[in-house]
C-alpha cells in the first residue's frame, strides 16, 4: 500500500486544495522527504525534474506555517520558477499562509510590504540579499531555509550570493536542499558550513514518465528543414527548441516564423514583463513554439509541453536531462528530439553513451523550407 496524503499526515484543509487541483497520490519524492523533513532533518534531495520537488519541499513547510513571521525562505534560480513555486505553494496552502515573492527587474515597493506579513519568501538569490543588506527582510526567525534546483544555482555562479544570503539566516534552522543532480560542489558546500544533510536519493524508474528520446542527423544546410520538418509532421501541443545562444534564438525563430511557424524566441535580453507575458502566452497555447536558451527556459513548469528540440546540442548529460525534462511531465507522452549535425558528433558521444540516447528509425523526407 502507498502512502496517500492523510496518511502522511497532512492537514483536511491542504490535501482538499491539492485535490481541487487534480493532485491526489503524494509522487515519490514527497513520500520520501516528508517524514524527513518533518522530523527536523536537513536533506539534500536528489530526484528528476518533473518529480514534484516543489510540493516535497513545501508541504512539510506549510503544515508548519503560522503567525507573522518569515518562517522559510525559498529560493530558486530564475525568476520565473519563483513566482512558479510561490504559485503553488498558495495554492497548496490556501489563505491561511502568507507569501510572498521576491525577485530583482521589478520595483522593491510591493515586495517589501509582501515580505513584511509572509510566512513564506520564495525568491531569487540576488533581490533576497538586496533586501537582507536594506534590512528590509527580517529572518531572524527563519526555520526553513531552502534551495530549489541548488544544482543549477550553484551551475550559475550562485555560490557566492547563496554563502552571503547563509550569513543572515539563524544558526538553527533546517535546510532542505533539492536538485535534479547532486553535485560534488553541493556537498562541498554543506561541509564547509557545518550542513550534514540525509541524502536523499530518488530512482528514475519510479517516476511515472512517458517520453520518447531520439536523435536524427542532419547536414548543416539541412538542419532547418529537419527540424521544420518535425514541427510540421508531429502531433504536438506546446513545444520548446534549445539553442545555445540568445542570438541563435532570435536567427532561428525569425526563420521559423517566416516558414509559418508559430514562434517566438525566450532569451535573457528580454525584459522581466516581456519573458513574463511570452511564458503566459505560451502557457495559454496561443504561441506553440518557444525558441529558447538553457538560462531562460530553466524551470519552466508548463503540462502541456509535448516536445523538445535540441536545435544546438547540449553540452553536458546536466544539460540534457534539464531540457528534456520540461516534456512528457506527470505521465503525459512527450518526445525529445536533438538535432545533429557533423560537427556536434563529439560532444555527443558522450551523452549517448552515458544517457543511451537511440538515433531516429523513420524515414524523415525533409519538407522544403524557406532559409
Ligand atoms: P520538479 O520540481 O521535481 O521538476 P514540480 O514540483 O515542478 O517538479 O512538479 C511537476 C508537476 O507535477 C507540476 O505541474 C505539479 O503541479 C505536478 N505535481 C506535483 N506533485 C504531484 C502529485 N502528487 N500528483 C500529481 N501531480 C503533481
Ligand atoms: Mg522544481
Amino acid at each position: 500500500m502507498t502512502k496517500s496524503f492523510e496518511d502522511l499526515g497532512i492537514s483536511e484543509e491542504v490535501v482538499k486544495n491539492l485535490e481541487a487541483q487534480g493532485i491526489t497520490e503524494p509522487t515519490t519524492v514527497q513520500r520520501i522527504s516528508y517524514p524527513r523533513v518533518k522530523k527536523g532533518y536537513d536533506v539534500l534531495v536528489e530526484s528528476e525534474t518533473g518529480s514534484g520537488k516543489t510540493l516535497a519541499f513545501s508541504l512539510p513547510i506549510i503544515e508548519q506555517a503560522k503567525g507573522n513571521k518569515t518562517q522559510a525562505l525559498v529560493l530558486t534560480p530564475v525568476r520565473e520558477l519563483a513566482k512558479q513555486v510561490e504559485e503553488e505553494i498558495s495554492k497548496a496552502a490556501g489563505d491561511s499562509v502568507n507569501t510572498a515573492v521576491i525577485y530583482g527587474g521589478v520595483s522593491y515597493g510591493p515586495q517589501i510590504q509582501d515580505a513584511k506579513k509572509a510566512n513564506i519568501v520564495v525568491g531569487t538569490p540576488g533581490r533576497i540579499l538586496d533586501l537582507l543588506k536594506k534590512n528590509k527582510l527580517d529572518v531572524s526567525e527563519l526555520e526553513y531555509f531552502v534551495l530549489d534546483e541548488a544544482d543549477r544555482m550553484l551551475d550559475m555562479g550562485f555560490q557566492d550570493e547563496l554563502e552571503q544570503i547563509m550569513r543572515y539566516v539563524p544558526e538553527n534552522r533546517q535546510n532542505l536542499l533539492f536538485g535534479a543532480t547532486i553535485p560534488g560542489s553541493l556537498e562541498k558546500m554543506c561541509k564547509k558550513y557545518d550542513i550534514s544533510p540525509k541524502i536523499l536519493r530518488v530512482k528514475k524508474e519510479e517516476h511515472t514518465r512517458n517520453l520518447s528520446e531520439k536523435y536524427v542527423e542532419a547536414k548543416n544546410h539541412e538542419k532547418i528543414s529537419t527540424l521544420y520538418t518535425l514541427l510540421k509532421k508531429r502531433d504536438r501541443e506546446l513545444s520548446i527548441v534549445f539553442c545555445k545562444t540568445k542570438n541563435n534564438t532570435r536567427w532561428l525563430s525569425d526563420k521559423l516564423r517566416k516558414n509559418g511557424i508559430d514562434a517566438e524566441a525566450l532569451n535573457g535580453d528580454m525584459s522581466q514583463k516581456q519573458r513574463e507575458k511570452l511564458v503566459d502566452r505560451f502557457e495559454k497555447g496561443e504561441v506553440k513554439v518557444l525558441v529558447a536558451t538553457d538560462v531562460a527556459a530553466r524551470g519552466l513548469d508548463i503540462d502541456d509541453v509535448t516536445h523538445v528540440f535540441n536545435f544546438d546540442v547540449p553540452d553536458t548529460a546536466d544539460t540534457y536531462t534539464h531540457r528534456i525534462g520540461r516534456a512528457g511531465r506527470q505521465g503525459r507522452e512527450g518526445e525529445a528530439i536533438t538535432i545533429l549535425e557533423k560537427q556536434d558528433h563529439n560532444t555527443f558521444r558522450r551523452l549517448k553513451r552515458k544517457l543511451d540516447i537511440p538515433r531516429m528509425k523513420e524515414d524523415l523526407e525533409l519538407l522544403d523550407a524557406q532559409v
